[in-house]
């Protein structure tokens, strides 16, 4: 017995030598991450209403409450900011200002028709591409300004060795339903854009009907703006879909979401 609880009190010393300052370490080092994260939420809430006062400035990209940059890097905030935009015109004509590309609102059109169009904008240029001037609603510029200003003219410049310098199109605005339905299409509010193809800096044209289906360069590069489109628009339509899109692509910002 006495050899037992000898032995017992030997293991028991053992482990107060050695497993339980490991476990004490990792229970202070919880503790010290715990009020690390705290003091860090305690000086966010602290200083983003002393922002708000000037006291110093919050970075755009990170502020809940802001319009984006669009040239900015988009973050895991980008996409609710990007929300505020679509809600309100004036705070998508507020992004384009910021970034030194003035862009002005058109008065409604078609009012209380199943073709209104309102918070539209002549869209002629994104970051850098030009288009053939397009009356299209704001917060479909807005986001084709992101997927151009960060997707297209990287993978141009990855694929294609050069910026792309015209984004040609089909249009956004006419007033029809969808194709063999009833229902309107988004095109009746202006609220889709039809993308056919592209002019690259040296004059090439690379364009859906075309190039879609080729493993050359251009398709690559044209499945990859496919996809970024689907980053930005909560529908996004290419020739895989059917044969309506046999020669564009097609972004929405209705309600079906989908990336075909
Ligand atoms: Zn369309």
């Amino acid at each position: 017995m006495t050899g037992t609880l000898t032995g017992a009190l030997q293991h028991g010393k053992y482990s107060e030598g050695t497993i339980a300052p490991m476990k004490l370490r990792k229970k202070m080092m919880r503790r010290a991450l715990g009020s690390l994260l705290w003091t860090l939420i305690l000086i966010a809430l602290a200083a983003y209403p002393a922002s708000r006062f000037g006291v110093f400035k919050w970075p755009r990209e990170y502020d809940p409450f802001s319009v984006p940059d669009l040239r900015a890097k988009p973050n895991f905030l980008t996409h609710w900011q990007m929300k505020l935009v679509d809600a309100e015109p004036r705070n998508c004509t507020a992004a384009f200002a910021i970034v030194g590309s003035p862009i002005t609102l058109k008065p409604t059109q078609g009012a209380d028709t199943s073709c209104e169009v309102s918070g539209a904008v002549t869209l002629g240029k994104l970051s850098s591409a030009r288009l053939a001037p397009e009356d299209t609603r704001c917060a479909i510029a807005a986001r084709l300004y992101m997927w151009e200003h960060h997707l297209l003219q990287p993978a141009a410049q990855r694929i294609l060795g050069e910026p792309i310098a015209e984004i040609l199109h089909f249009g956004s605005f006419s007033c029809r339903t969808m194709r063999q339905r009833s229902s309107m299409s988004e095109h009746a509010t202006a609220n889709a854009f039809d993308i056919s193809g592209f002019r690259t800096a040296s004059g090439k044209i690379i364009t859906v009907k075309s190039d879609w289906d080729k493993t050359t360069k251009e398709g690559k590069f044209l499945h990859a703006a496919h996809d970024g489109l689907c980053d930005w628009f909560n529908l996004t339509l290419s020739p895989d879909y059917n044969a309506d899109h046999a020669d564009h692509f097609h972004v929405d910002m209705g309600w079906w979401r989908s990336c075909r």
